[in-house]
């Protein structure tokens, strides 16, 4: 994928400052998910800035999972996340860690705050630590156990870990400031009471540490140098300073927040994904109308597309969404070059050749991408009697409608010019057979008269035909109408699935596998449904059509 020339964003400055005036003699990123659920799109552009900046400047790039919360996790997740981060191309080599392994060291350093007077035991209620905390426009108040002396916190600390005390009757502060202006440095909690099981470290322990304590530890841990999160942790950073200040490492990591991704037109948040599973609306997670991204990989989305729309998108400062078109503009340019060519019918019309011998067929020669000659070409078979589309026929066709009617001549790519010369239609008045007669002449696609057709249309021999299902899908949100209903429910598409049954294939897609993708001329581009899809039941899911309007934004 091309690089463009543009200029530093605002991380990679700060990183190159950083180098420059020797604060860290080197570059470490890290990607730290909760296991809690399934990497998204969102996801996706963290973990791709992370290994990107960890490349760009020669250094590591971590996969740490920041499992610290014993409540929602769980090792399903563990699994799937590690999947999708090395689909997505970000590799950690061995720099795999688990949060939950560094207890211990949370717990001593825990312990160190304690000795150096900067943290106590509190036995406020949670109602109560409430009411001390003020608001943004009063200040705190001190608890009236922060002036507990060292010796006692030391121990009712050890007792809370030996599981002396009942969950949420004694929690550990650090003792800041009660009148900051920031709330999150009003003696913030940072060890809680919790007999809970945790999925890697079992009931070895009783106390857990808060995210705003924990993190910055992990990262001074594993000598990460640029933590980098999203905007919303901006008010937690004088916190994250204090901590690995007051802790006294060496070299320091710094955060830096930069604004999370939103795309219009489809839920991004891990809660509505969930809340979608759950209800049974979509069909799990990996359904191809969401965009985790298992569900892209499930749809037909490749590594390289969703590498260039993170690109695309850029890092900045400032929220804003992006249009799912653009997503779909980088899949379109990912695949146009890569993807074969080939013809398959989605709502097929029997189109007869009556001029052309009864129970012959033939082989013609059709480019597999006519701009990549390098994939080169295929037999295609071609008989008597043939599928078309329906719409590519009409009995009395609109102003500049170029395709088949009675009377018209067109061109059936890669084979001959046809002209319509009738149809037959059943009792309802549907049409069921369209008649032609072929000009032999015309083999390839020319007149040697030199003639022209208007049309060309795509077509599937019918006695080779494979049988297939197709999945189009729409988005699940119409933006247009919001994204939530009056009531706060989410304003679901109803039309964001359509299944085809009995879509026709040429022969060439006998032994498609999984993933495999294809571009079906005029119909769009499609790839082989990893769950559905069996050798004698094909089934495909439109990854994207071929038209668009979306055009690229002007940086
Ligand atoms: P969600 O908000 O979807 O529940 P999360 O923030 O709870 O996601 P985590 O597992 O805590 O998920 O996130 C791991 C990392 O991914 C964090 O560094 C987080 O900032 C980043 N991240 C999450 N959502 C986005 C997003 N939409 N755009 C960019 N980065 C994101
Ligand atoms: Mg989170």
């Amino acid at each position: 994928m091309e690089m463009e020339a543009a200029s530093k964003n605002f991380i990679e400055q700060a990183i190159e400052k950083d180098l420059a005036e020797g604060v860290y003699d080197h570059v470490c990123t890290r990607f730290p998910p909760e296991p809690n659920g399934y990497l998204h799109i969102g996801h996706a552009k963290s973990i791709l800035l992370n290994y990107g900046l960890a490349k760009e400047y020669q250094g590591q790039f971590n996969m740490r999972f920041d499992d610290t919360n014993p409540t929602k996790e769980r090792s399903e997740f563990v699994e799937s996340i590690q999947k999708d981060i090395k689909w997505l191309g970000a590799d950690w080599g061995e720099h795999l860690y688990f949060a939950s392994n560094y207890f211990p060291k949370m717990y001593e350093a825990a312990v160190k705050l304690i000795k150096k007077g900067k943290a106590f035991v509190c036995d406020l209620t949670a109602e109560e630590m409430r009411k001390y905390r003020g608001t943004l426009k009063e200040p705190g108040k001190n608890s009236p156990y922060r002036d507990r002396s060292v010796e006692e916190n030391l121990d009712l600390f050890e007792r809370m870990k030996q599981g002396e005390f009942p969950d949420g009757s004694k929690v550990l502060r650090a003792k800041i400031d009660m009148a900051s202006p920031n709330i999150n440095m009003r003696d913030p909690i940072i060890y809680r009471v919790a007999h809970m099981h945790h999925q890697n470290t079992g009931d070895q322990w009783c106390i857990y540490p808060m995210y705003d304590f924990a993190h910055p530890i992990e990262d001074a841990i594993e000598g990460v140098t640029h933590s980098i999160c999203t905007l919303e942790f901006e008010d937690h950073r004088p916190l994250y300073d204090w901590v690995v200040r007051e802790l006294e490492y060496p070299m320091p990591p710094r955060q830096i927040e930069f604004a999370k991704l939103y795309l219009t037109n489809v839920v991004t948040g891990k809660r509505y994904i969930k809340k979608l599973v759950e209800d049974g609306i979509v069909d799990g997670w990996d359904d191809p109308r969401l965009v985790s991204i298992a569900a892209l990989r499930r749809r037909g989305f490749t590594p390289q597309s969703i590498q260039k729309f993170v690109e695309l998108c850029g890092v900045s400062k400032a929220h804003s969404s992006v249009d799912y078109a653009m997503l779909e503009y980088c899949i379109r340019e990912d695949l146009k070059l890569k993807a074969p060519r080939m013809m398959a019918v989605l709502k097929p019309l029997k189109l007869v050749i009556d001029n052309y011998p009864e129970g012959q067929t033939e082989e013609l020669e059709a480019l597999n991408n006519l701009e990549n000659p390098e994939l080169g070409s295929r037999k295609v078979p071609f008989g008597k009697e043939l599928y078309i589309e329906q719409d590519d026929f009409m009995e009395e066709p609109p102003r500049k409608y170029f395709r088949l009617f009675p009377g018209n001549e067109v061109r059936l790519m890669n084979a001959y010019f046809v002209t319509c010369t009738g149809f037959e239609k059943d009792d309802d008045g549907s049409i069921t057979v369209v008649h032609c007669t072929y000009d032999p002449a015309t083999k390839g696609g020319n007149a040697p008269d030199g003639r022209k057709v208007k049309g060309t249309i795509h077509w599937v021999e019918a006695s080779h035909a494979l049988n297939a299902q197709c999945r189009l899908y729409e988005n699940i949100i119409d933006e247009e109408k919001g994204v939530y209903n009056e009531d706060g429910s989410l304003n679901l598409n109803p039309n964001s699935l359509t299944v085809v049954e009995n879509c026709k294939l040429e022969s060439n897609f006998a032994g498609v596998k999984a993933y495999d993708s294809f571009q079906f001329v005029r119909n769009g581009f499609f790839c082989v449904d990893s769950h559905d899809s069996k050798e004698d039941a094909l089934v495909f899911n439109r990854i994207v059509s071929l038209k668009s309007s979306f055009k690229l934004p002007v940086k």
